[in-house]
């Protein structure tokens, strides 16, 4: 019997999008900008879904008790969505959060702390032991960047007692909920930090200490800390001792930085023996705090859970594609599909199709969806093609859905980051990830998931590469400007053989992410 399946209601990939246009196929989906449509029952899933109890929902005690439910369901719907991980937070790391949550609860905005701290603050001058001390997140890059950069600086933020705030502009509303119980982590409007640039910044400070016996007299009470991605800056020495007791004195912190800079915090002595407490597997930072910080927005998830519901819930197993394309002037898409191909079929992730055949005889009748998140449609489409026209050799029926296709990135829009959101999110829910090698919007689908991905070589060009992809050794995201130099201004030759943790990135040879001990 001739069978040819694929989910995609009349051959149309399923968006994200209302367009309308019946000459692409990419159809509405009713999960656009509807913010009142009603989100799914938590009793109502599909078998794929697996049966979690209590203690699953705050994720092995990761998540405090006592949030307002209704104002976040994800918080209490998404670990029906996920397997369980076998990774769990430790008591140490448990302890260290409730600590956060209760500094953050004593000097977070809304608080008699926090106004006092500011006015002290506007006086510009050191002013001492600060009762409260804070960090000031500053957006830039993408979101994929933002996310793990976030994600650093709350681990900086626990290890140094500071309280973050994150300055989201109006692209990042509603994207995430609070994830501090009973106080908000976003830096108030009308603070006369939201658009302070003339503050101090660590680069000055560094010049000053240099010349200056009594350096404490030197500091201000807020310095502008860049930890931006360049490649040829001079060595910013924040791993080192040295810097980090100046800055511990500086009660507001602007941090500005599109980087996983975790390897850094751990190439500090002291801030490593307190991540080694905290984290026993050190491949699972990211993956907890992740799990911990970003709980999607009512309106995000919405569109992620029905979207899940419709396309990927009844699959036997979930395929993550990330297509990024780093120079789509210069890389025609058949050079990408072909390596997007080389890679999924000679790795079996999906199978080869039957040349021969236009039916297929096998009994296996497994339905695999892969989910193909690219700014561009065209990846999806000749992929689903390629499935309706043939049949597979294995029998297997492979769906293939593209939630959007916004075919280039977008700056200060925030329908463009809660698509980015909701694929990020998506992605992390599959069952075998390929995303593509540098892109930190893989980066965070693969931690939030638990998921070694395998890595789509980044073609620039039009060319081949063999292999195509491979497979990442951690699901901690790389971080593509280490330090360069120890804290003698040696230079760092092998990051291994000093710090036994740390790893050339698969990806990024000049990038380092963290292994677990197991497999060292
Ligand atoms: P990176 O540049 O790949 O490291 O990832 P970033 O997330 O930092 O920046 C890329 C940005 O481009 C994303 O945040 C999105 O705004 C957009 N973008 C790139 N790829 C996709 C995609 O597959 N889907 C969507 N919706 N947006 C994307």
């Amino acid at each position: 019997m001739l069978i040819m399946y694929s989910k995609c209601i009349g051959h149309k990939n399923a968006s994200l999008t209302s367009s309308t246009n019946d000459s692409t196929p990419h159809t509405a989906n009713p999960i656009d900008k509807d913010k009142s449509a009603s989100l799914p029952s938590s009793t109502n899933y599909s078998s794929s879904i697996l049966i979690h109890n209590e203690k699953d929902k705050l994720l092995g005690g990761l998540l405090a008790s006592g949030f307002d439910e209704v104002s976040c369901i994800s918080r209490l719907q998404s670990h029906t969505f996920r397997k369980v991980s076998p990774h769990k937070p430790s008591q140490y790391l448990i302890s260290k959060l409730r600590d956060y949550e209760e500094l953050h609860g004593k000097c977070g905005p809304d608080t008699r702390a926090y106004k006092r701290n500011l006015k002290h603050l506007q006086s510009k001058k050191y002013i001492g032991a600060a009762m409260c001390k804070y960090i000031v997140w500053d957006p830039s890059n993408g979101l994929g960047n933002q996310m793990i950069s976030i994600v650093s600086a709350f681990l900086y933020a626990i290890l140094t007692h500071r309280v973050l705030l994150v300055r989201f502009g109006t692209d990042l509303n509603d994207l995430f909920c609070e994830p501090f119980l009973n106080s908000t982590w976003v830096l108030p409007k009308n603070t006369p930090f939201w658009n302070e640039r003339r503050v101090e910044t660590y680069q000055t400070m560094l010049k000053k200490d240099k010349a200056n016996s009594n350096p404490k007299e030197a500091l201000p009470s807020t310095l502008f800390l860049n930890l931006q991605h360049t490649l040829d800056d001079p060595e910013k020495l924040f791993h080192c001792d040295h810097s980090q007791d100046l800055l511990r004195n500086i009660p507001l912190l602007i941090l500005q930085s599109d980087q996983y800079f975790v390897p850094s915090l751990f190439m500090n002595p002291s801030f490593n023996l307190e991540i080694n407490k905290m984290f026993p597997e050190k491949d699972t930072i990211f993956h907890h705090l992740a799990r911990y910080l970003f709980h999607p927005s009512n309106e995000a998830w919405g569109l992620i859970s029905r979207f899940y519901q419709t396309y990927l819930a009844e699959a036997d197993e979930r395929i993550g594609l990330q297509i990024r394309v780093f120079s789509p002037n210069t890389t025609p898409m058949q050079a990408i599909m072909d390596l997007v191909l080389n890679c999924t079929i000679s790795n079996k992730l999906l199978p080869e199709l039957d040349t021969k055949n236009s039916v297929s005889y096998s009994p296996n009748k497994t339905l695999k969806a892969v989910l193909v998140a690219s700014l561009y449609p065209e990846y999806g489409e000749s992929l689903m093609a390629m499935y309706l026209d043939r049949p597979s050799i294995s029998g297997e029926l492979i769906g293939v859905y593209q939630p959007s296709h916004e075919e280039k990135q977008k700056f200060h829009d925030n329908m463009h980051n809660m698509k980015a959101w909701t694929e990020m999110y998506l992605l992390s829910l599959s069952d075998v990830l390929v995303t593509t090698s540098l892109s930190t919007f893989g980066y965070v689908a693969q931690g939030l998931g638990g998921l070694k991905p395998w890595l789509l070589y980044k073609l620039i060009s039009n060319d081949t590469h063999f292999p195509a992809c491979e497979r990442d050794f951690s699901f901690e995201p790389c971080n593509h400007i280490p330090p360069k130099h120890y804290c003698n201004g040696k230079a760092i030759k092998d990051y291994a053989s000093s710090f036994p943790i740390l790893r050339e990135c698969i990806d990024y040879s000049n990038g380092v992410k963290l292994v677990n001990d197991s497999t060292i």
